[in-house]
Parts: structure tokens; C-alpha cells; sequence
């Protein structure tokens, strides 16, 4: 299974300007691309191929005076540029195609002000060096700080600066799977976790534990509203604003660097201790939410579920995400009557329909650990049916899934 490996890389001044250049170039290539597809798409044209579009934009466009200044990059970084386009076009089409899919709009322009700037190089356009530097085509040798060891040599690379204008070096390497022993309970069952993602704690569980945000994460969160709040009070244009923008850069990527670790811990935790994971398909759920709280933890459950599968898939365990439009929140775990509260500010409610005392969100976790093991003996092809907490109230015809 292919897996990313990151890596902190150390360009010199000639190689950071070397690889604004290539950034740039790899970016009207791709926008060119871009340009030429949808225009395609709203003739009704045929959908250019990318040897076309390569051709075009890259061979051909060298030698015009407008676009001469491409010469100056590796072909590769071009090449690959217009097949993230093509990707980036499948991943459209594919989401078209499928209905109630999740939104992915038509491929976007970049921009020299994106946050994010990267190119990707294949096999013949990098290499490790014996002193363990990475060369790059027209880029030189570049040095890396090695965090750990690549298990397996790398397909591709993907070189990025991020937005506090630090460099990474990112490799997709083939792993091999790993698994683990089966996880148990102290009485021999399987181990088995089932979380409602939340906004107060970023995680319950069925047995009501919370799982919180590291205290590291939560200050730099802090850090980073004071940064934003320091930019929006100094004049624009001004040299002061310049700096607060500079710190506000290092603030996000502290936060993100943050979080990245502390996620990359729990997943390793819960895999490790969990034959099975059961979580909620967050896509529509978010919708659910309040705008500014979605933007924010969609991001850090999107990333949690993509580790968790990740991991799981290495490590032989199952992660199973629960259909949506199940009301995991108003239904009773005890009776299965949709008698929970719709209104997110209440934490603790009493069943109307057989007087259990809940707390929302265990409450939750439960619903999910049930339709979570449901699912996954579906998925087995059992015939077995486990006793559905939800049964009651469907049969009344109270929900109706989609
Ligand atoms: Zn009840």
C-alpha cells in the first residue's frame, strides 16, 4: 500500500529561488491546463488528453517568446504538473458521476498567493544522495533533515512551501503491511471503539471517556487569535502589518504542526488497542454545524479519519464510518426512540420514551458503536442480524433514511 513519508528540507538561497521558479512554471502549465479543459467542458468539446495539453502547453510553448522562460525547469515538474490537472479532473468527474457523492467543484486556478505552493518530480527527476542530501533536476542537491527512515525507495516526490515559507520534501513509498495481533478485552472479546467526534471534547467515547485536545494544541489555537486579531488592527500596506503577517503565518503552522502530531498519536493509539473503529461519516454531518466551527474541525476530522484508515489498512484492523443520515444524536441507545435534543447546546436529556438518563454525546458514540457493528458484519457477508437499537423507531416510520 502506498504511504507519504514528510521530511524538513534545508534549500540554500539559489535553490529556494530555483524552486520559486519551478513552482511558478508548474503552475501556469497546470492553469493552462486548466484553462484549456474548461473550456472544452463548456463547448461540449472532447476532453483534451494530457499528451495534447503536454504538447500544447509545454513542448510547444517553450518555444514562443510568452512562454520561452519554461525552458528554464525540469520537463518532469511540468509533465507532472499537467497530470495533476488530469487527476484533478477524474476526481470532478468521479464525484459527478456519483450521486450524493460529496461536492467537489470544477478544478481551480492557483495562484501565486496560494498558501501552498508545490511541485511533483517522478522517479528520474530526484535521488538520495550518499550524504544523504536529495537532488532534485535543476534544483541541486538539497538537504534534509532525515526524522525517520524510508522504509522502501520512493515513487515519486512532491516538494512543498508552506505558508510560514517552510520546505518539505513529501515521498509516496510502497509499504508493506504490518499486522498486529488481535486486540481483546480482559474477557477475551475484541476491542472494539466507537467516537462522536465533538466540538466541546474532540472525541467521546461508548463507555462516555473523552478524548481532548492536547493543551500544546489548545495554547497555540490561543496564540494563533491573538495573531489574527494583531493583523486585522495594523494599517494596511503598512511595514507593521508585514511582520503581524509573518507571525500570523508561524502561528498556523505551529497549530498545524500541533495537531498533526497529536492525531498522529491517537490513531496510532487506537489502532494499536482496537481490533475495530467506529466513527460517523463526517461529510454531512459538518452541514449540520455552524459555519465558522466546520471550517476549522473539518479539517482535523478529515485528517483523523484519512490516519485512522490509513493505519488500520497497515495494521490488518477494521475503521468502519456510518452511513449518514443516521440521527446518531436524537436517538435513544437504550429504546431507539428519536426522543434526543435537536438543539446542540443541550449536554444531558432524559428519554421520554423509557427514562434512561443520557449524556449526548455517549449516547451517540453508542448509536454508532451499534450501527458500526452492523455495518461491518454486512460487510462480512453475515446473515446474522444484531439486535438494532434503531429498529423501534424506523418501524414507526419516524426517520426515513435517504
Ligand atoms: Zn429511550
Amino acid at each position: 500500500m502506498p504511504l507519504r513519508y514528510r521530511y524538513r528540507l534545508y534549500p540554500t538561497k539559489p535553490q529556494r529561488q530555483a524552486l520559486a521558479r519551478a513552482f511558478g512554471c508548474a503552475r501556469v502549465v497546470y492553469n493552462d491546463a486548466v484553462a484549456a479543459r474548461r473550456a472544452a467542458y463548456d463547448d461540449g468539446a472532447k476532453y483534451p488528453s494530457s499528451t495534447t495539453l503536454s504538447r500544447q502547453f509545454i513542448t510547444e510553448a517553450k518555444r514562443t517568446p510568452e512562454r520561452a522562460w519554461l525552458a528554464g525547469v525540469s520537463a518532469i515538474v511540468l509533465q507532472q504538473a499537467v497530470r495533476d490537472c488530469d487527476a484533478a479532473y477524474t476526481r470532478f468527474f468521479d464525484a459527478v458521476k456519483t450521486r450524493g457523492g460529496r461536492f467537489v467543484g470544477h478544478p481551480r486556478f492557483k495562484s501565486r498567493k496560494d498558501n501552498r505552493q508545490a511541485i511533483r518530480l517522478t522517479r528520474n527527476g530526484f535521488s538520495v544522495r550518499d550524504d544523504g542530501r536529495l537532488a532534485l533536476a535543476r534544483i541541486g542537491d538539497v538537504a534534509v533533515r532525515w526524522s525517520r527512515d524510508l522504509p522502501s525507495p520512493p515513487s515519486s516526490v512532491t516538494v512543498i512551501r508552506d505558508r510560514a515559507g517552510r520546505y518539505f520534501a513529501s515521498f509516496v513509498v510502497e509499504v508493506e503491511e504490518q499486522p498486529l495481533p488481535a486486540a481483546t478485552n480482559d474477557d477475551g472479546s475484541e476491542a472494539e471503539r466507537a467516537l462522536d467526534l465533538g466540538l466541546y471534547h474532540f472525541a467521546v467515547d461508548q463507555h462516555g471517556v473523552p478524548i481532548d485536545n492536547p493543551r500544546c494544541l489548545r495554547r497555540a489555537e490561543r496564540r494563533l487569535k491573538k495573531a489574527q486579531r494583531a493583523v486585522s488592527r495594523k494599517q494596511r500596506g503598512s511595514r507593521n502589518r508585514a511582520k503581524a503577517r509573518q507571525r500570523l503565518a508561524r502561528a498556523h503552522a505551529r497549530v498545524g504542526d500541533a495537531r498533526s502530531a497529536f492525531l498522529h498519536e491517537l490513531t496510532t493509539h487506537l489502532v494499536r488497542e482496537n481490533q475495530a473503529i467506529y466513527i460517523e461519516d463526517l461529510a454531512v454531518r459538518g452541514l449540520s454545524r455552524g459555519r465558522n466551527a466546520k471550517s476549522v474541525n473539518d479539517a482535523a476530522w478529515g485528517r483523523f479519519r484519512a490516519l485512522l484508515e490509513e493505519k488500520a489498512a497497515r495494521c490488518g484492523r477494521t475503521v468502519v464510518a456510518v452511513g449518514r443520515f443516521e440521527p446518531t444524536t436524537q436517538r435513544c441507545s437504550v429504546c431507539g426512540g428519536l426522543h434526543g435534543p435537536t438543539d446542540e447546546g443541550a449536554r444531558k436529556w432524559t428519554c421520554p420514551g423509557c427514562g434512561s438518563r443520557h449524556d449526548r454525546d455517549t449516547n451517540a458514540a453508542r448509536n454508532i458503536l451499534a450501527l458500526g457493528r452492523r455495518e461491518r458484519l454486512n460487510a462480512r457477508g453475515a446473515d446474522v442480524r444484531p439486535p438494532d437499537p434503531g429498529a423501534v423507531g424506523r418501524e414507526a416510520g419516524s426517520v426515513t433514511p435517504a
